[in-house]
């Protein structure tokens, strides 16, 4: 036929035209400039440590390259290791993200262009096997990362210990499989982590193919809700086809909810259904010594379909918690350990201020302090680094244009936050009052008042009375300044807390004497009659009274009060020592 002779001609002229095209770029590459030098990983960071090192053109590719300071090219192992760039920086090296420059950009800039002329003569030759190539070009992301890439150990976890150890198992599994068959004993075969994100899931799969030295195969769940029928399905079948390939690695699934969500049969999504359905299939399929574990993480156990969970699946299931203050330690260590960091400053002491942090944010703290030292190029990461990094990372960036927020606002969000951290220092001394400031977040909250509680198993009554005290401590200042007329809606926060504090202490913990030792999630599975306009009295004569002895406090020491606001209003954020100072050196009346 003519048109397809046409078509014919026009792929052979397209492909000699890129062909010539080719080998004029890679003239200029490769023959019109003087060749790199290439440098082993180990080398070219004793270069980098002894400042030889001029530029990193850096991309998220195997090798990178760059300038040396005598002017020679090199091209190096990428390490693709967090902190890498954070590293180089620290020792003045200048990195270019994405520079045109780089080699390795090119060629992909080459490879990419060569795809271009063969997907349009794919694409005019056979237009049914577009589905195919996309689906190929899916698959070919789940890539291995070659053994020596993985450096992750179990040194590169702190804390956890219970998970450490029961992923510390199945490394001698991995190592050895034929040992544990010829016991006739079974591999498990999958392994869920769950628990909230940040807490170092990934990092203990990573480990676990790091010290058994397999290849890591890592996979989210979410990159399987597609549109496409089918595609799911087939890749995961493509997944095990390629790991099976290697015989021993380790396959991460993360978020795995997004893929295994309960079915309840009402709202099913057909193609969800499949690939889960394949994933099961393939699961059950592989030789029970076969040496692949497969490692899935999730937020939310208990949202997974049992299916997953049943014997021969996922019937490993180890929880990886938020770390305690001994763990946030050694986090902190782990992650300063090639940082500058101030003498002055105490892991401990920070450690103690960042409860309820999970791993990833106490490296992104510190991260976000190495950035900014590096910016101000500051000789150490000093204290106010950290400080500063500390709020980014509860608080979102600090809101830059303050213009619009008006004295009055500022006037009143300092002596709500004042009366926080007054009543705190007053009834709960033994809490700590970090920070205190009125500058805005980008999150929208007004300000706050940093009030962290010892770690401890079991709060006492008295406790939970404090806890109460100090939320209502922001509205009772309000109060006493402003006038009842004029109390504000920045409390509600705080008494959705103190509310929730209270209703626990009735309903769950037996710790008032009307409502008295009796559970009432359980009496109202028998009856509800008047359990709740009981509960509903008691609740809020206690919650009158508890305000009513914060207001008296907060007046009888409102000179406190005036001035701790007032500071607030000059430096924007009052630590804990001037605010000491400032209650120190005045007398205080607690009752
Ligand atoms: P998850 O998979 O649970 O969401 P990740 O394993 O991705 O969390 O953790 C993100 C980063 O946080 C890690 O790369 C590491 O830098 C840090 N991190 C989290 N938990 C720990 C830990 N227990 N020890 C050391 N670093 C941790
Ligand atoms: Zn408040």
């Amino acid at each position: 036929m003519k048109i397809r002779m046409n078509k014919k001609l026009l792929i052979t002229v397209m492909i000699i035209l890129s062909l010539s095209l080719l080998s004029g770029i890679a003239y200029f590459q490769f023959i019109g400039k003087d060749k790199p030098v290439v440098l082993l990983y180990k080398d070219f960071m004793v270069q980098v440590k002894e400042g030889k090192v001029e530029t990193v053109y850096y991309v998220d590719e195997p090798k990178i390259e760059g300038k040396l300071a005598n002017g020679k090219e090199f091209i190096t192992d990428n390490p693709r290791t967090e902190g890498f760039k954070e590293t180089l920086l620290m020792h003045n090296v200048e990195v270019e993200e994405n520079s045109a420059n780089s080699i390795v950009t090119n060629i992909i800039g080459l490879v990419g262009f060569i795809a271009v002329f063969a997907g349009m003569a794919i694409f005019m030759s056979k237009q049914s096997s577009r589905q195919t190539s996309m689906e190929f070009n899916k698959m070919s992301n789940i890539e291995a990362a070659p053994q020596e890439e993985i450096k992750v150990t179990f040194a590169s976890v702190a804390g956890n210990e219970e998970a450490k150890e029961s992923i510390m198992d199945l490394v001698d599994f991995l190592r050895n499989p034929e040992k544990y068959a010829k016991y006739g004993a079974r591999i498990p075969r999958g392994v869920i982590l769950y628990g909230p994100p940040g807490t170092g899931k990934t990092l203990l799969a990573k480990a676990l193919a790091g010290e058994a030295g397999v290849p890591f195969y890592a996979v989210s769940g979410s990159d399987f809700v597609q549109i496409y029928a089918g595609l799911g399905a087939g890749r995961i079948r493509s997944l095990f086809k390629k790991a099976r390939e290697h015989q021993k690695c380790v396959i991460f699934i993360d978020e795995i909810d997004a893929l295994g969500k309960k079915r309840d049969g009402m709202n099913g999504n057909d193609e969800n259904d499949r690939t889960l359905n394949a994933l099961l299939t393939e699961m059950s399929g592989f030789n029970e010594n076969e040496g692949i574990i497969i490692i899935a993480a999730t937020n939310r156990l208990d949202t997974l379909d049992e299916a997953l969970l049943r014997p021969g699946r996922f019937d490993r299931q180890i929880e990886v918690g938020l770390p305690d203050v001994n763990a946030r330690h050694k986090i902190l260590q782990l992650h300063s350990n090639r940082k500058p960091l101030a003498p002055g400053i105490d892991l401990g002491r920070l450690a103690h201020e960042t409860v309820y942090f999970s791993g990833a944010e106490l490296e992104s703290l510190l991260n976000e302090a190495a950035i900014l030292a590096a910016k101000q190029d500051a000789e150490q990461i000093k204290h106010e680094h950290i400080d500063k990094a500390y709020y980014t990372v509860i608080a979102g960036e600090e809101k830059k244009d303050r213009s619009m927020i008006s004295q009055d606002d500022r006037r009143l969000i300092a002596y709500h936050e004042a009366g926080h951290a007054l009543i705190t220092k007053l009834v709960a001394p033994e809490n700590r009052v970090t920070k205190v400031t009125i500058i805005p977040s980008t999150k929208g909250a007004g300000g706050f008042s940093m009030n962290i509680a010892p770690d401890k198993m079991c709060r006492s009554k008295k406790e939970m009375l404090n806890q109460i005290k100090i939320s209502l401590g922001g509205r009772a200042a309000e109060e006493i300044i402003l006038g009842e007329d004029n109390i504000t809606t920045g409390a509600s926060n705080d008494i959705e807390k103190a509310t929730a504090t209270i209703v626990a202490m009735m309903k769950r913990f037996g710790m008032n004497q009307s409502t008295g030792l009796l559970n009432y999630d359980v009496m109202n599975n028998y009856s509800n009659a008047g359990i709740d306009r009981v509960m509903l009295d008691e609740c809020k004569k206690t919650m009158d009274q508890l305000y009513e002895e914060t207001k008296m406090i907060l007046q009888k020491n409102v000179h406190l009060l005036d001035e701790i606001a007032d500071t607030l209003l000059e430096k924007e954020t009052v630590n804990e020592d001037i605010l000491d100072q400032i209650i120190n050196g005045s007398l205080v009346d607690v009752i």
